[in-house]
C-alpha cells in the first residue's frame, strides 16, 4: 500500500467515518510492506501483509505468518485496451487515485503508462495482479474500505458487476467523475448513464 492512501481508508465497519491509524514495520519506498492499520472508533486492527491491505480478518493477539488470501477472477469477457478506457475514464490531469475492481486491476499496468502521476487502488485483485508502486492492494468483504467521494474514476470487473459492489462503486467515486463497469445489464442509482454496448456501462455520478 502507498502510504499516502491511508488518508483515504476508512473502517468496514457501519460507524462513522475517521482517519485510520497506520503503524508500519517495514516499508519499501513509499510503499508500506507490513503493517496494522487501526480504526479508533470501533478499535479493530487489520494488517498490511506482503504490501497487501487485508480487511478480510480482524488482527487478534499476536500477529500470525500468513498470506492474504486473495480470489481468482477468469479473463474479462470484454475486449477492453487500455486507449479506450483511458478515454472513457476522461481523467484530464495527473493526480488522486482510480479504484480498480476486481479483475478490472488487471488494467493498472496499461493505465499507468498513459497516465503518469495516477495511483491504482486494486480491491480484491486477483492473484496474478502484483502489488507495484503505482498500484495498492487492498482485500474486503461487502464494503469498499475506502471513503466516500475520493477516486477520480472507477471501473468494475465483470465478476464485481452486481449491485452491492456497483453501490459501493458509486459511493467512493468523486461527483462529476467516470464509473466504467464490465457489464451492460446493471444500471447504477444515482449514476447518468453516458453509453452502453460493448459489453460495457459507462456513467458519471450526479
Ligand atoms: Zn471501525
Amino acid at each position: 500500500m502507498h502510504i499516502e492512501l491511508i488518508e483515504m481508508l476508512r473502517c468496514p465497519e457501519e460507524h462513522r467515518e475517521e482517519f485510520l491509524v497506520l503503524s508500519t514495520s517495514e516499508m519499501n519506498g513509499r510503499m508500506v510492506w507490513l503493517g496494522v492499520v487501526g480504526c479508533p472508533v470501533c478499535h479493530r486492527d487489520f494488517e498490511i501483509i506482503d504490501g497487501i491491505v487485508d480487511f478480510t480478518e480482524v488482527v487478534k493477539g499476536k500477529r500470525q505468518t500468513r498470506s492474504v488470501r486473495r480470489t481468482p477472477a477468469p479473463a474479462s469477457p470484454v475486449v477492453l485496451d487500455a486507449e479506450s478506457l483511458q478515454a472513457l475514464l476522461d481523467l484530464g490531469g495527473p493526480g488522486g487515485f482510480v479504484v480498480l475492481l476486481g479483475s478490472a486491476s488487471r488494467h493498472a499496468v496499461g493505465l499507468a503508462a498513459l497516465m503518469g502521476g495516477v495511483h491504482f487502488v486494486g480491491i480484491n485483485a486477483p492473484p496474478d495482479v502484483e502489488h507495484l508502486p503505482i498500484l495498492s492492494l487492498i482485500q474486503c468483504d461487502r464494503v469498499i474500505p475506502l471513503r466516500q467521494a475520493m477516486a477520480r474514476g472507477i471501473v468494475v470487473g465483470a465478476e464485481c458487476a452486481t449491485s452491492p459492489w456497483v453501490v459501493e462503486a458509486r459511493r467512493v467515486l468523486l461527483p462529476g467523475r467516470r464509473l466504467v463497469i464490465e457489464g451492460e445489464s446493471v444500471t447504477p442509482e444515482g449514476v447518468k448513464q453516458l453509453a452502453v454496448g460493448r459489453g460495457l456501462w459507462v456513467g458519471e455520478k450526479r
